[in-house]
C-alpha cells in the first residue's frame, strides 16, 4: 500500500519540477543570483543565539544588544541576552548554541569563562561582534586574543569621517560599495590569520607615523570548528542603521552561525 502510493507521487514530482522549472521567476538572473548568495550564508531560522553585553558604557552595549537582538529575531533566531559571562560556564547553553554575539568593551574574563567560551566556538559555535565590545576587550586574556583576530590598540584623531574599502568577493559583503562612515578608525594589532573583507587607509593628520597604513575594518577567522567575525565599525550602535554597515553585521552573523 504505502510503495503504490510513493510510485503515483512520482509523476507530480515531475509535473512540479516541470512547473517551477518554467516559472519566470527562475528566468530572471537578479533572482536567480539572491538564491546563490542565500545558499552561501547559513541561515539564522531557529538558531540558538546568545548575546553577551557589558562593560564600557561608553560603546553603549545594551543599545548595540538590543539592535543586534531585532536585526537576529528578524531571521527567526531564538536569541539569549545575558549580561554576565557567568553564563559562559553554563555548559547545557553552551552546548546548544549556535552563535555567540559578545559586546563587553574593557572588562575582565574569568579562568571557567573563558575555558567555557573556548570550548563552545572550538565544537562549532560562532563568535561575532562590533567595535570594542569585541576586539577591545579581556586585553589581559590570551585565550580571547588568539580567537578574534585581532586587539585594538589606538583610534588616532578620534572619531573622524574616513572611507571603507570593500575587498573582493565575499558572501558577507556581497553587493556592498564602498562607504564613508564617520566614527573611531580602528588601528588594530592584526593576527596574519584572518581573512580582511574591508579596510580602510589611515592618513598621517594624527600621527603622521601611520601614514597610508591599510587597516582591516572587517574579517573573518577559523578558530577549531567555529568561525569568527568581526566589524571595526560600531563605537556609537547607531551606527548600524547605515544600511551598508548593517548589511555587513547581519550576514557577519549569519556567516559565523554553525
Ligand atoms: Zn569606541
Amino acid at each position: 500500500m504505502r510503495s503504490s502510493f510513493k510510485y503515483l507521487q512520482i509523476p507530480f514530482v515531475f509535473l512540479a519540477l516541470f512547473v517551477l522549472a518554467c516559472s519566470p521567476q527562475n528566468s530572471s538572473p537578479v533572482r536567480l543570483e539572491a538564491s546563490v548568495q542565500l545558499e552561501e550564508l547559513p541561515t539564522l531560522k531557529g538558531k540558538n543565539v546568545l548575546i553577551v553585553y557589558g562593560g564600557w558604557p561608553g560603546h553603549k552595549p545594551q543599545l548595540f544588544a538590543e539592535k543586534a537582538n531585532k536585526l537576529l529575531s528578524a531571521q527567526g533566531a531564538n536569541v539569549t541576552v545575558s549580561e554576565s559571562l557567568d553564563i559562559f560556564t553554563d555548559a547545557t547553553t553552551m552546548s546548544n548554541v549556535d552563535l555567540i554575539v559578545i559586546s563587553y568593551t574593557m572588562a575582565k574574563i574569568g579562568k571557567e569563562q573563558i575555558k567555557g567560551l573556548e570550548k563552545a566556538v572550538k565544537n562549532g559555535a560562532g563568535l561575532a561582534g562590533a567595535h570594542g565590545g569585541f576586539c577591545d576587550t579581556f586585553r589581559n586574556n590570551r585565550e580571547y586574543q588568539y580567537m578574534i583576530g585581532a586587539q585594538f590598540v589606538a583610534h588616532p584623531g578620534g572619531e573622524i569621517e574616513y572611507r571603507v574599502n570593500i575587498k573582493g568577493d565575499h558572501p558577507i559583503t556581497s553587493g556592498v560599495k564602498d562607504f564613508t562612515t564617520t566614527t573611531e578608525q580602528y588601528y588594530m594589532h592584526v593576527d596574519p590569520n584572518i581573512e580582511v573583507l574591508a579596510t580602510t587607509t589611515f592618513t598621517g593628520e594624527a600621527d603622521e607615523w601611520i601614514d597610508g597604513a591599510v587597516m582591516p575594518v572587517v574579517w573573518t577567522k577559523v578558530f577549531g570548528k567555529g568561525k569568527i567575525f568581526c566589524i571595526a565599525l560600531g563605537h556609537d550602535p547607531n551606527e548600524f542603521d547605515q544600511p551598508e554597515a548593517q548589511k555587513i553585521l547581519i550576514n557577519g552573523f549569519r556567516w559565523a552561525s554553525r
